[in-house]
């Protein structure tokens, strides 16, 4: 049975049907939270990850919503309010992990602008307008923690729209702890290095020199697994982290030191 400190709470994961957000949903599942499984196309992904929790004892249920240029957050909370009475009556939320992104980028010479606009759409956009619209939600002393990337702070040009969205959503990070803090909001970003998930299959899986090549950017000497960021989500979600606020958390695995 789960039961480490998350009970009566309510979390929302974004992206939390493959990859990091897989991770942190089946990890926030375990801890005792009621967790909203959200995703953009994959029903099937979703389903499974909610069958995995409750499995264990939890309670989840999936919410599809797209983000971004074609989708809107306000219809993500709609789905949300649906889904959420059943398991909690009084509805709202205490941990909104924003997960959700996309890597399309390309160097600045060959980036278009409607590749531009889609990354920022879906990787600052949303996380922005998901936070905006509920703030009405969120329960005094919440949490909100945004999945960053290490490309925040080192330079990649050849991802350089992708890298400028993470760097905007420190920022929000930083000025959602400031603004909300006085109700025991705390704000966090978690910063991953390389993680082996779909993003990275196509040139990483199965590539024995790019997975050497990987795992030496890191001081850890591997490339990470989603269940590396899903325990530091699962610290800052917890009553542990109720001092740390306004915070990049590195998580690369110590790559660029
Ligand atoms: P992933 O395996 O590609 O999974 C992406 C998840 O986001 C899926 O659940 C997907 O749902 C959902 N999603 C994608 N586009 C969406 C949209 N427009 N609207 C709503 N949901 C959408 O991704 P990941 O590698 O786990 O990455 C998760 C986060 O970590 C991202 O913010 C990424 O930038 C960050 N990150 C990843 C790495 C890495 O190496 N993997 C490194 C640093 C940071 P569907 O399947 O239904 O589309």
């Amino acid at each position: 049975m789960p039961g480490h400190g998350l009970e009566g709470k309510v979390a929302l994961v974004t992206g939390g049907s493959r990859g990091i957000g897989r991770g942190i949903a089946e990890r926030l599942g375990r801890d005792g939270a009621v967790v909203a499984v959200a995703y953009a196309r994959d029903t099937a992904a979703a389903e499974k990850v909610v069958g995995v929790i409750r499995e264990s004892g939890g309670t989840a249920f999936a919410v599809r919503a797209e983000l971004g240029a074609h989708g809107d957050a306000e219809a993500l909370w709609a789905v949300f309010d649906a889904g959420i009475t059943a398991y909690a009556p009084a509805g709202g939320v205490d941990i909104i992990v924003n997960n959700a992104g996309i890597g399309r980028s390309s160097a600045l010479a060959g980036l278009t602008e409607e590749d531009f606009d889609e990354v920022f759409a879906v990787n600052v956009r949303a996380p922005f307008f998901i936070v905006r619209h509920g703030l009405g939600r969120l329960r005094d002393g919440g949490r909100i923690i945004n999945i960053s990337s290490g490309a925040a702070r080192i330079a990649m040009p050849e991802i350089i729209a992708y890298g400028a969205t993470k760097g905007a959503l420190d920022t929000f990070t930083l000025n959602l702890a400031k603004e909300l803090g006085p109700r025991g909001i705390t704000a966090n970003s978690v910063a991953p290095g390389i993680v082996d998930t779909d993003v990275n299959a196509g040139w990483l899986r199965g590539n024995a020199e790019a997975e050497e090549h990987a795992a030496s950017l890191a001081a850890l000497g591997r490339v990470g697994q989603p269940e590396d960021i899903a325990d530091i989500v699962a610290f800052l979600a917890s009553d542990d982290a109720r001092w740390v606020t306004g915070r990049v958390v590195d998580a690369t695995g110590g790559a660029g030191l």
